[in-house]
């Protein structure tokens, strides 16, 4: 498919899901199962081939040209197949280019820092394209929905009062605004997967014996907190969708509709940076002119 059709289309199909004003942002009435009138898995996949050459043109530029990173934050509850979509929406992207980081419980020397800490530390570089397997915003999420985690990270007393959620999107927001006028562009991800859906994937998880390595305890222990779960989300949403920082709610139940709603969601962050290789100023160009001259007359 020609570019600029293809960036069309991109833009038709993520138009649904991009939240950058939270408002009165619920989960509940974005449908896990929709497809956008994108046909069937074949349709997906043709087009998901054709954004992902497009995708690996940009980076190039993107890398070439060294002025602006990309921030891409995927967040979900377990089995809503981040690490899936990150695999194969990054597969035509040159590794050099590209950074993955997932953020599991926070390690001790994590705990005795505060929680941008360890994401500050490895967000992307200009050129790059940075991916965040879970994020800050686990800091509103899970150590919201359990306070044993918000216990463990020694915050002295007076600070944990009620309003420490509304405080922590705060500042995120301001953290998000800063790294935005850097020229760090930031994409986020909730992969939206229904409860029913999580529990086919987890039967399979058991039920196949490739697939039984993927399975934990804690998966399950944690759907227990499905409702709990939802609220953080609506909540964290509605807080910190941004117009610089927007939330692609990216249905979940089918895997082939959310790679091709995360490739068109980059493609079109990248396709509004108007990426270009660097100009060689014309003094620069006679002295590359002149090197190939003086190769191209070697002897040997
Ligand atoms: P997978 O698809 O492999 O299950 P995952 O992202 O769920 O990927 P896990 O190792 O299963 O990875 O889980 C990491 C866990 O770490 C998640 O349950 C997440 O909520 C938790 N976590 C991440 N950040 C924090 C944090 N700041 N405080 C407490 N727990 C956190
Ligand atoms: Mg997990």
């Amino acid at each position: 498919m020609k570019h600029h059709k293809l960036l069309k289309e991109a833009s038709r199909i993520i138009e649904p899901y991009c939240i950058s004003n939270g408002g009165k942002f619920r989960l509940r009435d974005h449908d896990p199962a929709d497809t956008n009138s994108v046909k069937n898995k074949q349709a997906a996949q043709s087009l998901l081939e054709d954004g992902i050459v497009c995708l690996s043109h940009m980076q190039e530029k993107l890398y070439a040209q060294d002025r602006w990173a990309l921030l891409l934050i995927f967040q979900a509850m377990d089995a809503a197949g981040k690490d899936g979509a990150i695999k194969h929406v990054m597969s035509g992207v040159n590794p050099q280019g590209c950074e993955v980081h997932a953020f599991k419980s926070p390690s001790v020397e994590e705990l005795n820092h505060d929680y941008l800490w360890r994401n500050h530390k490895v967000v992307p570089e200009r050129g790059k394209i940075g991916i965040f397997n879970r994020s800050y915003y686990e800091e509103v999420l899970v150590v919201r929905v359990h306070p044993t985690f918000l216990r463990a990270q020694k915050l002295p007393d007076r600070l944990v009062t009620k309003h420490i959620w509304e405080e922590r999107y705060e500042d995120i927001n301001a953290f998000e605004r800063y790294l935005t006028r850097n020229g760090i562009v930031i994409r986020k991800f909730f992969l939206h997967v229904s409860k029913e859906e999580q529990k086919r994937r987890f039967i399979e998880r058991l039920e196949d014996s490739k697939k039984n390595w993927k399975f934990s305890m804690a998966d399950v222990q944690e759907r227990s907190f499905w409702k709990d779960y939802q609220e953080a989300y609506d909540e964290a949403i509605q807080q910190t969708a941004t117009k610089h920082a927007p939330w692609y709610i990216v249905p979940a139940d089918n895997k082939w509709f959310t790679r091709l709603v995360v490739a068109a969601a980059i493609l079109e962050a990248l396709n509004d940076l108007n990426l270009a290789f660097p100009d060689v100023e014309k003094s620069k160009r006679k002295e590359l002119a002149a090197v190939r001259a003086s190769l191209l007359a070697e002897k040997d």
